[in-house]
């Protein structure tokens, strides 16, 4: 038995308004209306919606729901909600449980404290949101209460986008849209449409409850701010894929049931690098599914973790030293016949199909490469992008040997004929393998990974919400693929003439692109070097990436697909600099009030006590007295750069709160008040080293990291 259900089977999707839950509380003819709707994208007809959503409350009724609400992403990450009691009363005046199809379709939260980046003056600050009737309704369940939740997107009234996902869903049908053109280029009659699939793998740490509430670092930054290393940390390399510690076992058994519950398909759970660091992935899904699923998935695992006398860390870098945490997001396209159209066929027609798609997929990364680094811009991100174990700031894709082998030899124009066009594809088939194994070392320094059949974007951060990498990706595919079609709807005649013609487009794009592909280690100083001799962007810091999206060509991007406008775009680069910007405030308030308040004194007690026993020594033992009193003076100077280092803190606070815009501060505290936090950290780290165990007032490293 799991959760009350005879098999996962039975559980799956049972919180969810699935099909047999729409089939057992809509008539059929509705039923049926309503899957045109969610399966086919078709519009919503107004007239089915009041018994859709008098089936969806007498379903949620029966798991115990008294409440519905709106389930939205407003720009900052995470998701939010407003609830409403299903109580009306009658003309009798008696209580009754309602739920309409208008309040099913829209909501109108009080939307005043939502970033918006100054899209909305506070005295029209209602915005609304509008049901996804794509992404199925759930429940959400804590404790005794039942929420009964719907999808939505979320927009001003004057129509301007306030959230993640309606520009997400745009994204999607626009590359959607183009790479079914591609497919009936090449002659496919049978598909109906393409999908972008979607495979999240998450990272995060747990942490034993009773640290995590006494470290305010990890309450309020999500990040441990200072902490000296533990003598053991990740480098016996002892933790990854290591048989799981029956408590967290424990813990991802009741996470999967209540994934499963919520029809959310995890599927591999493991111990990841670093200590208390771990893993899941799912199946992949339609892509806007897997984004909203992914969502609930950081929301179940935080509940779940406390449960079990944990706090779930999704932060990039929650301990310095040590393995961070992503989330690699796994993206291809499908077609409704279930092909995905990154996979290297068997047929040559198909070979060339799939090399437009690779080739598209390059000239997208080639021009706006800068875009996909802002869009996993932020402030945690920042510790991870770059360092030694994530992959680097600099977008680049990586192929394998095989592919780019291939790629090569197609530059020398040696795929230009149709017979050769044959001799690859079973050359193709041939080294499949080889594409394989390729993939499973080196790659892992490469930000932009072509993984068999599927592209694998690795610089999304832990904590992020997919949507904005996920628009962003499709956005530069839509716009590779459009570059491409261009030129392949110049030929006419049957697919046999177009393919060799196509081969040569392909060719031209193979040498156009050629510097964004990188085959070797991301991690090193040579690619550093070899990257901007070619050109390629490295933004170093999230101020510096944001940038991009104010940049003409990337709102002509975002307006020539109808996602955002340039107002909307100017409104995005705010929000993420203040975020940006508050987050690094609190930090530096954080660290100072650590250093001032608690080591600081720790440090003082420490003096103390040394001293004392300095003096004690003193007719004892001259050299015993000797030595600690050099201890004593190597405090002295701790307490110095303690005192220093917070003063530092102040005047960046001083200053970023003088300095006018958003873009301003946000620079000035990247380079500043990043030093700041440094100066602070070295300053605490090494007073933690000193210090005696038992006046340390915090829980340490090796603690929060091997204790569960
Ligand atoms: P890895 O070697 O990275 O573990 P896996 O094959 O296990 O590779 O896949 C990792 C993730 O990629 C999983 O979430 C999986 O569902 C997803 N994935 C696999 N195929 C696709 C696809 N065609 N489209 C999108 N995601 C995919
Ligand atoms: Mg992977």
């Amino acid at each position: 038995m799991i959760n009350g259900k005879e098999s996962v089977t039975e559980l799956f999707g049972c919180m969810t308004f699935n099909r047999k839950a729409m089939a057992k509380h809509l008539s059929k003819a509705v039923y049926q209306k309503l899957l045109d709707v969610t399966v086919h994208g078709e519009k919503l007809d107004d007239e089915i919606a009041d018994e859709v959503a008098h089936g969806m409350k007498e379903w949620a009724l029966t798991l115990g729901a008294t409440h519905f609400c709106h389930w939205f992403q407003p720009q900052r990450g995470v998701t939010a909600e407003k609830h409403d009691a299903f109580l009306a009363f009658d003309e009798q005046g008696q209580a009754i449980e309602r739920f309409s199809g208008r309040q099913l379709i829209q909501s109108e939260p009080d939307a005043s404290s939502f970033p918006s980046g100054g899209m909305r003056s506070t005295f029209e600050a209602r915005g609304y949101t509008a049901w996804d009737p794509t992404s199925p309704a759930f429940i959400i369940k804590t404790g005794d209460t039942s929420t009964l939740v719907v999808p939505s997107v979320y927009l001003s009234w004057t129509g301007e986008v306030l959230d993640m996902k309606t520009p997400l869903l745009r994204a999607l049908r626009a590359v959607s849209e183009r790479a079914y053109r591609v497919l009936k280029l090449f002659g496919n009659r049978t598909a109906k449409h393409v999908q972008v699939s979607l495979g999240p793998e998450q990272e995060y740490f747990l942490v034993a409850k009773e640290f995590y509430n006494r470290r305010p670092d990890l309450i309020y930054c999500g990040r441990t701010l200072f902490g000296a290393a533990s003598a053991k940390q990740q480098q016996m390399e002892d933790h990854y894929f290591g048989s799981i510690n029956p408590k967290v076992l424990s813990f991802m058994s009741d996470l999967d049931a209540a994934l499963f519950e919520r029809g959310i398909p995890a599927k591999t759970r493991h111990n990841e690098v670093a200590p208390n660091q771990f893993e899941l992935a799912p199946i992949f899904e339609e892509a806007n599914l897997a984004v909203d699923h992914n969502l609930q998935v950081m929301e179940i695992m935080r509940r779940v973790a406390d449960e079990h006398g944990f706090a779930l860390l999704l932060h990039e870098k929650p301990f310095a030293g040590i393995n961070g945490s992503g989330k690699h997001v796994n993206l291809s396209l499908m077609d409704s016949d279930g092909r995905n159209l990154f996979e290297p066929g068997a047929a040559p027609k198909k070979n060339i199909q799939f090399l437009v798609f690779l080739a598209a997929a390059l000239a997208g990364v080639e021009k706006f490469g800068a875009l996909l680094r802002a869009s996993v811009a932020d402030a945690g991100n920042d510790h991870r992008l770059g360092a030694n174990e994530a992959p680097p700031a600099i977008m680049s894709v990586y192929l394998g040997a095989y592919l780019d082998r291939l790629l090569n030899e197609i530059e020398k124009g040696s795929f230009a004929k149709p017979e050769s066009a044959e001799a690859m594809s079973r050359d193709l088939m041939k080294s499949l393998p080889s594409i394989v194994l390729d993939n499973s070392d080196r790659n892992r320094t490469s930000p932009i990974a072509f993984t068999g059949n599927k592209f694998e974007f690795r610089a999304v951060g832990s904590s992020q919400s997919i949507a904005e990498p996920v628009t962003a990706f499709c956005l530069v595919l839509a716009f590779g693929l459009d570059r491409l079609i261009e030129r392949l709807e110049k030929f006419e005649g049957k697919v046999a003439d177009i393919t060799p013609k196509a081969f040569g487009v392909v060719r031209d794009f193979v040498v156009e692109t050629k510097r964004v592909r990188f085959e070797g280690n991301g991690y090193s100083a040579e690619w550093h070097r070899e990257a901007a001799r070619r050109g390629l962007p490295n933004a170093r810091n999230t101020p510096e990436a944001l940038g991009v999206f104010t940049q003409k060509d990337v709102v002509g991007l975002y307006e020539r697909y109808k996602i955002l406008t340039k107002a909307e775009l100017e409104a995005k680069h705010e929000i993420k600099l203040e975020a940006y910007l508050k987050l690094k405030e609190i930090e530096l308030r954080q660290l100072r009030e650590f250093a001032l308040t608690f080591v600081a004194p720790a440090l003082a007690r420490h003096i103390t006590l040394f001293g004392g026993a300095a003096e004690r020594l003193e007719g004892v033992s001259k050299d015993g007295s000797k030595v600690l009193k050099a201890r004593l003076a190597e405090s002295g100077g701790l307490m110095e750069g303690l005192y220093k280092s917070a003063a530092l803190a102040e005047e960046v606070l001083v200053r970023s709160a003088d300095c006018g815009g958003f873009e301003a501060r946000a620079k000035l505290l990247a380079s500043d008040g990043v030093a700041a936090l440094e100066a602070m950290r070295e300053a605490c780290d090494r007073t933690e080293e000193v210090v005696d165990q038992s006046l340390w007032p915090l829980p340490r490293y090796r603690e929060m990291l091997f204790l569960l």
